[in-house]
């Protein structure tokens, strides 16, 4: 059950110490000078605008046959070999993302809250690192309705964790999610997701923000509908003039499977065939454009750059 401390290093975002080993590769590339705040915290300009990743902490996941559909388990191990990572245990990493724009403060994917694993629900700890009051945050943006990332919205208590934000989430996410027919109708596995959505967003429901993917939501700030992971999945592009990042949400899960091999769909990708395109795609749009990525089960800062690397691609995280 114990990881060894090679993996908490290299592997957690909830440790400080983590980020001089985040960088498996150990080639440090070009591009923004990242500053890391605090352990988890860590900050990088693009042009005009400041983005900072903020870790929710990790969870700690069996790595069984299930967890990818369609590669052998033997080959999941080696590459999580390869990655310098335990084989029979996997880290996952919850990484949101705050971006502060002229006089918007907008925090993309909320966290786990109270509702995660014990070493989850770091988000509100990290942004007080980052000197950053929950009620300062001006825009809370949604990828997807899946626990992970939305049920830091609201505490246990009911109340609301970012009391002066709108709320903003993709129409075909809520559209899904909020339809009580499906909720009836879907599997037992599936009720904890739809009782959660309801129970983040129903006492709001009426100025919940749906926008469609594909608009700009912001000066700066684009929504790209990357669906597959979820039925409403998207993804966001950040412009700051002369430098641009994609946050790509679920796009891929932890980088030393599913950004090294796009291919593979985890258990969670609801329309596998989709969500694989959409990896594909996004990937190259990040590497033709010189964009950073983020990611938010990436290791490390969960900000960095992207490159070709075989049949997949290579993550290699900045660091403050
Ligand atoms: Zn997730």
């Amino acid at each position: 059950m114990s990881l060894s401390r090679r993996s908490f290093l290299s592997a957690g975002a909830a440790l400080g110490a983590g980020w001089s080993m985040a960088g498996l590769s150990g080639c440090a590339t070009a591009g923004p000078q990242a500053q890391a705040v605090a352990p988890g915290v860590t900050r990088v300009k693009l042009g005009a605008m400041q983005v900072t990743s903020l870790s929710d902490g990790f969870a700690v996941r069996n790595v069984d046959a299930a967890f990818v559909r369609n590669a052998p388990l033997a080959a999941v191990q080696a590459a999580l070999a390869e990655a310098g990572l335990p084989t029979d245990k996997l880290e996952v990493p919850f990484v949101p993302l705050l971006l502060d724009a002229g006089k918007n403060r907008v925090l993309f994917d909320a966290g786990n809250g109270e509702f995660g694993a014990p070493t989850s629900g770091k988000l509100l700890a990290s942004l007080a690192a980052a000197g950053v009051a929950p009620a300062s945050v001006t825009h809370v943006v949604l990828s997807h309705f899946h626990g992970d990332h939305i049920n830091g919205l609201r505490n246990r208590a009911g109340a609301l964790v970012f009391p002066n934000a709108s709320v903003h989430v993709p129409a075909p996410e809520w559209d899904w999610w909020m339809d009580d027919a499906r909720m009836a109708a879907a599997p037992q596995p599936m009720q904890g997701a739809f009782a959660a959505c309801r129970r983040v967003f129903s006492p709001i429901a009426q100025q919940v923000q749906r926008f469609q993917p594909g608009v700009e939501l912001l000066p700066g700030v684009r929504s790209l509908a990357a669906f597959g992971h979820t039925p409403g999945h998207t993804a966001f592009t950040l412009d700051g003039g002369s430098q641009k990042m994609l946050y790509w949400g679920d796009t891929t899960n932890v980088a030393a499977l599913f950004v090294r091999n796009p291919d593979w769909s985890i258990m969670f990708d609801m329309d596998a065939d989709a969500a694989r395109a959409n990896r594909h795609r996004l990937a190259k749009l990040v590497i033709a454009e010189k964009m950073l990525l983020a990611g938010y089960h990436l290791s490390g800062s969960a900000m960095g750059t992207l490159a070709v690397r075989g049949n997949g691609y290579e993550f290699t995280p900045l660091r403050g």
